[in-house]
């Protein structure tokens, strides 16, 4: 899978030198110094190293080769690794559709990098994530560099545990819950918030509420209010055109009765009245009539005015009602605006000291005048309407008293004009017949008269029930608009309407229902509108938290499921090693054997366990650290610490080997991991690699012959007086030779 790796300018290799890898091992040699640790290094930088120290710089320049007194230093180091990509078994190592991949990197004396995907440059970020795809690991544990080999023995039991789930592939595991944390953290805070602004929301939301079932209320009230306005209408409307047609017709007879009754009764008094005796009597007799016929007139125009102080009464009863119920004093606008004119008149005028002493002397004033005037309480008001009503009571007292005494004057007059007629029928001598006429004719004739009156009176009484109906009829246009008087009219069938008092029991319960929705107030377009929007918009918080609430629990379940992948293949990857240690560590020391163990849980929970607040509280999953235990044979060693040097070597190699057979890496770059060995551990390392080749391509930088005669092909690397790093193909014998 890899297949070349060419390096310009990089350390020591100042001109371009290009390392094939075709077969599954090889070895890299030569002698010291000569710079086969910068090819290691050279892996490193163009698998996007950010670390300066594990390249053995401190700055980017002291990647670039530096020059020596026979080559110029160059401004630019490259380094470019060639894969394979042909897919195996259907799929392709790395997930970009091309049959070869080449990752290159380049640094610059100002230190940029330059990064770039098959020619094509790139983000760091994009080169991690293409390595990540392909189990290339950014911790580089495929990478073991020169004296780095026992870093995992000298590494603490928690970093132990880190490289080896990286070894594994679970790196993956731990950036997928970091960061479905991240999310979580950052959904629970916007749960908060949208849980703090419905807090802030709520108040007015429940006003809005209660206002708007109020308004609901005033609705009903306002239908209610039409239907019975349409009802009383109708009726009113039918019953007063009804009386009025019956007392025209009413009129028309009495009158005309009256007129023939007057003219036969004249005929005959005419025919009485022939002496002078007789002419004194009928005198008497026309004057008295004359004198009823005003008393009459004075008293219609008089029921006339009872009329209009009553329907002023009724009126000004009501007023006070309402101010009673409304206690506001109600300012006219003119009244209000001649108030500010003269304010600003005084003001304008002030720019000399005395000027605004008086200005203000002259704001004070108004200001008393303003509160005598328009600021009177609105008991005043009210004292106000009841002293008009008192005034109108007591004018229509005065009016029934002149019409009592009008109607007293009314009978004198009449029994007047009936004892005259008697003087004049009894001087009459015509005879018994014609008396008894005269006085029917008068009888009847006075009965006429009171019935045209009455007719009279019956016809103002229904002019005042018509105009009080109008009245009544722009209130409630004025209430409910035009609804309440858009009604069919009744069908004029006379005698069919209901019994009076029926009628005013729907006046009563519509003046009622008048005064109820009054109280309720307006129609609250503004408040109807403002409460959509406001439960809008906490829906839509609802909403929000429902779906938030929902990926919380999403990311939650995720983290969980993560844990238990992440730890089963962690127990997994675990023995799986477990067994490759051991047969590795017995190999090369002959027998023995090394396992890794989690470490033991601390012992201080059992104390927090008293502690009852923190009983409940679940605890998170300790992450355990690893432990190697050891078991050289025939020797009674069990600690790391009483290691000797190849000991550890040995134990690490056995480590490395075991992790690597478990989850193999791509490529495998050790880096005189062989340097400790003796003759018979380094023929033991050397079956190890070839074991490991299988499945892991391996590039091996050594100096072991024994290593060396396990390579398929061999590199040497030599550095002239030029302080330039060579590579050359060598063979196995010339290869033992250049390493010396
Ligand atoms: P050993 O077998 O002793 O480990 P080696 O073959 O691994 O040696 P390296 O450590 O790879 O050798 O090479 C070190 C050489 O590279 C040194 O001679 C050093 O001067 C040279 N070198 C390192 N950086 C630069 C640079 N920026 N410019 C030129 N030469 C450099």
């Amino acid at each position: 899978m890899l297949t070349r790796l060419e390096i310009v300018g990089f350390k020591s290799f100042a001109k371009k030198t290009v390392l094939d890898f075709l077969s599954s091992t090889t070895a890299i040699v030569g002698p010291n110094g000569s710079g086969k640790s910068n090819v290691a290094e050279a892996f490193r930088f163009a698998l996007g190293e950010q670390s300066m120290k594990s390249m053995r710089g401190k700055r980017a320049e002291d990647l670039i080769f530096n020059g020596s007194h026979s080559a110029p230093r160059a401004n630019r180091a490259a380094v470019a690794i060639v894969f394979d990509n042909k897919p195996k078994s259907g799929q392709r190592p790395f997930r970009i559709d091309f049959d070869e991949v080449m990752i290159e990197r380049a640094v610059l004396r100002d230190g940029t990098s330059e990064y770039s995907i098959n020619g094509s440059r790139v983000r760091l970020r994009d080169i991690e994530e293409l390595l990540a795809g392909a189990n290339i690991g950014e911790t580089g544990h495929h990478i073991i560099s020169q004296g780095e080999a026992d870093r995992i023995l000298s590494a603490s039991p928690r970093e132990r545990r880190e490289m080896l789930e990286d070894a594994l592939g679970l790196k993956i595991y731990e950036f997928k819950k970091q960061e479905a944390e991240k999310k979580l953290v950052k959904t629970e805070e916007n749960i908060n918030q949208v849980n703090s602004l419905r807090r802030e929301l709520a108040p007015h939301v429940r006003f809005l509420e209660s206002q708007v079932k109020k308004l609901e209320r005033a609705d009903a009230l306002r239908a209610e209010l039409v239907g019975l306005a349409q009802t009383y209408f109708a009726i009113e409307d039918a019953y007063l055109a009804q009386e009025k047609t019956k007392v025209a017709t009413e009129k028309r007879d009495t009158v005309e009765r009256l007129a023939q009754t007057t003219a036969e009764l004249s005929a005959i008094e005419e025919r009485a009245t022939i002496d002078a005796e007789g002419v004194k009597h009928l005198d008497l007799v026309r004057r008295t009539e004359k004198e009823i016929e005003r008393v009459n007139g004075e008293r219609s125009a008089l029921a006339r005015n009872i009329g209009r102080v009553e329907g002023a009464l009724t009126a000004a009863t009501e007023r006070s009602a309402k101010v009673a119920r409304e206690p506001y004093a109600k300012v006219p606008r003119e009244d209000l605006t001649s108030l500010a004119h003269e304010i600003e008149k005084q003001a304008t005028e002030a720019t000399t000291p005395d000027a605004i002493a008086a200005a203000l002397s002259a704001v004070r004033k108004i200001v008393t005048v303003f509160v005598s005037r328009f600021v009177a309480p609105a008991d005043d008001l009210l004292a106000d309407e009841e002293r008009t009503v008192f005034a109108l009571q007591n004018e229509r007292t005065d009016l029934l008293s002149k019409d009592a005494k009008l109607s007293e004057e009314l009978e004198k007059a009449k029994s007047a004009l009936a004892r005259s007629r008697e003087a004049l029928t009894a001087h009459d001598e015509t005879g018994r017949e014609l008396r008894r006429r005269i006085l029917d004719l008068a009888q009847a004739k006075a009965n006429q008269e009171g019935a045209v009156a009455k007719n009279e009176a019956r016809h103002y009484e229904l002019t005042l029930l018509t105009e009080e109906l109008e009245r009544g009829k722009t209130e409630a246009i004025a209430l409910v608009g035009h609804a309440a008087v858009s009604y069919k009219p009744l069908p004029s069938s006379d005698g069919l309407l209901e019994d009076r008092r029926a009628t005013d029991a729907r006046k009563h319960t519509l003046e009622r229902s008048k005064i109820r929705l009054e109280e309720a107030g307006g129609t609250g377009e503004e408040i109807r509108q403002e409460h959509k929007e406001v439960s809008e918009r906490e829906a839509f918080l609802a909403k929000e938290l429902d779906d938030l609430a929902k990926s919380a629990a999403g990311l939650k379940a995720l983290i969980d499921d993560l844990d238990t992948e992440l730890s089963k293949h962690f127990s997994d990857g675990l023995a799986k090693v477990n067994a490759s240690f051991g047969e590795y560590f017995a190999l090369m020391f002959g027998g023995g054997g090394a396992r890794l163990a989690l470490e033991e849980p601390e012992e201080e929970e059992e104390e927090s366990e008293e502690n009852e607040e923190y009983i409940n509280e679940p605890e998170e999953k300790e992450r355990l650290g690893i432990e190697i235990n050891v078991n050289l044979p025939k020797k009674k060693v069990r600690s790391l610490m009483q290691l000797s040097g190849g000991e550890r070597a040995l134990t690490s190699i056995a480590l490395i080997f075991a992790m690597s057979q478990v989850n193999p890496p791509p490529f495998l770059i050790l880096d005189e991991t062989d340097a400790a060995l003796d003759e018979a551990n380094s023929r033991r390392y050397g079956d190890m690699i070839e074991n490991l080749a299988k499945k892991s391509q391996l590039i091996v930088i050594t100096h072991n012959r024994e290593t060396m005669s396990r390579a398929n092909t061999l590199y040497g690397v030599t550095m002239g007086g030029d302080g330039v790093s060579k590579l050359l193909s060598v063979k196995f014998d010339e290869a033992v030779a250049v390493a010396k």
